[in-house]
């Protein structure tokens, strides 16, 4: 006997959508604007609450849809204010979303950032990366992406009394393997929430097609115009190959992922940013600043050297400060624009992957 569908999760579906819903339904179309507030705008997640629809429509509603299909189940605060969550997916495994806020020095949250998953697992296999060591799992549909900003939105208002200021999609998985979900969930985030497209970066290990797309579909208006960042690591294919294997293959090797960022500039005239995991005795050289400097001026760019959070099961560690500084300081000398990302959260399972991991094993 077949099993019965899911009822439609209406926080994947868009303003659009939710009207040929409606009129599925017998509703008239402005019906699918008020459902449009309430589950996007409003972050409603129960239609007792949706008083300006009818109470008949509200019970067929509860009835025939849901909002959301995730459900946290751990949550860990660490001491610099980092929270992350585990969200449960109907299928029963796990994803992490993580709330980073910022705050300046009266210690008023300056910018809330939102990290989001768009797979369980992922395919990749970096091996320096705890979810790449879980392989690939399950896409994410985009309400459930749209969810986890939603949830860590709701969060972020009650414990530091503001929304969500930026969207990183560099959680687990890699985004541009799940590109529709993950194009649609950025419209329905930025409409629910009323943020800019520029405040949404996508993260990709530089799946070269997939990058010439999306700057086409940008370009043509048919995706937001959210940014790409760029996991690169390594600046020559023979370092980047060790480490992630994409780049063993000439269709995502780097003369490939050149030719993409250069198409993706030209196409819609944002700068790309590098990020580079900085790890002892691997990519950390002044050779290695130089490679990085030649990537780096590829299409005007910034580079994000990220202070490695260990993972258990991989030889990688971070140097030390000074090697660090020395690395830095040799980027900045070829006129790199670099920044430094410190790991947030490192008193809790605070690498990609580390929290869902235990559960999805
Ligand atoms: S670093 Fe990103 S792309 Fe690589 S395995 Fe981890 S989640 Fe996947």
């Amino acid at each position: 006997m077949a099993r019965p569908s899911a009822p439609p999760d209406l926080l994947a579906l868009d303003e659009t959508e939710l009207t040929a819903f409606m009129r599925e339904i017998g509703e008239p179309a402005y019906r699918g604007r008020q459902l449009f507030e309430w589950v996007h705008e409003k972050g409603a997640r129960s239609f007792d609450a949706m008083t300006n629809l009818p109470k008949a429509l509200r019970e067929r509603l509860a009835a025939e849809a849901q909002i959301g299909t995730l459900v946290e189940t751990k949550r860990q605060r660490a001491t610099d204010g980092t929270i992350k969550t585990l969200l449960r997916l109907p299928s029963g495994r796990a994803v992490e979303a993580v709330l980073i806020p910022d705050f300046d020095d009266a210690g008023a949250p300056r910018r809330m950032t939102a990290c989001v998953s768009s797979q369980v697992g992922c395919a990749m296999g970096c091996t320096f990366c705890a979810t790449g060591l879980l392989g690939f799992q399950e896409n994410l549909t985009a309400g459930q992406i749209a969810a986890q900003a939603h949830h860590l939105d709701g969060i972020a208002t009650a414990e530091y009394g503001r929304g969500l200021s930026n969207i990183v999609y560099m959680g687990m998985g890699e985004p541009l393997q799940n590109y529709p979900a993950v194009a649609k969930s950025v419209g329905l985030i930025t409409e629910g929430l009323g943020l800019s497209a520029k405040r949404v970066t996508v993260s990709t290990v530089g799946l070269a097609r997939r990058i010439r797309q999306l700057a086409d579909d940008q370009a043509a208006g048919r995706i937001p115009p959210f940014r790409l960042a760029v996991s690169l690591h390594a600046p020559t294919d023979a370092q980047r190959s060790a480490i992630m294997p994409v780049n063993r293959s000439e269709k995502t090797d780097l003369t490939a992922l050149k030719d993409a960022i250069q198409h993706y500039h030209a196409i819609t005239g944002h700068r790309v940013t590098y990020e580079y995991c900085v790890f002892a005795g691997v990519n950390d050289s002044d050779e290695d600043a130089r490679q990085l400097a030649a990537v780096a001026r590829w299409a005007p760019s910034k580079v994000n050297l990220i202070v490695y959070n260990p993972v258990e099961g991989t030889p990688f560690t971070s140097p030390p400060e000074a090697e660090l500084d020395r690395f830095i300081r040799a980027l900045v000398r070829e006129e790199v624009r670099v920044t430094v990302r410190r790991s947030r959260g490192q008193d809790i399972d605070a690498a990609c992957g580390q929290l869902a991991g235990a559960e999805n094993a």
